[in-house]
């Protein structure tokens, strides 16, 4: 999608600190971190959210997080916990809607989240 931020990440349109990358998988530093470790992990293609991957395309799901897995791994944070979260909705908070993982680590995690 032309006018679709992560889309224009995918194809170095706007720049991106990018930690992992596979054949149709992204992951990429969030630009206001939440957290010690706060990576956003996508799909390289155009999905709105987690549902309507899941849908489309569950392999490709399966893909994210596991990368997802990989991104916590390499940050030294899967032992400690780390959380994974798919805003769904903007009554969810989400804000860009292409699917992302963010991968949330490296402090505790409360729970409830807000
Ligand atoms: P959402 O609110 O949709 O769940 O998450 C969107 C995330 O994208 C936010 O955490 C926000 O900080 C991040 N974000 C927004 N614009 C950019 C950008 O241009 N680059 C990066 N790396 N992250 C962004």
């Amino acid at each position: 999608m032309t006018d679709c931020l992560f889309c224009k990440i995918v194809s170095g349109e706007v720049p991106a600190k990018v930690v992992r990358e596979t054949d149709r998988t992204l992951a990429f530093r969030d630009i206001n971190p939440q957290a010690p470790t706060h990576v956003l992990v996508i799909p390289k293609d155009h999905h709105p959210n987690v549902g309507e991957l899941a849908a489309a395309d569950a392999d490709l799901l399966a893909a994210v997080l596991r990368e997802a897995h990989a991104v916590a791994e390499g940050d030294g944070v899967a032992d400690s916990g780390y959380r994974v979260v798919f805003n769904t909705g903007s009554g969810a908070g989400q804000t860009v809607f292409h699917v992302h993982a963010h991968v949330l680590g490296g402090r505790g995690l409360n729970w409830p989240p807000g």
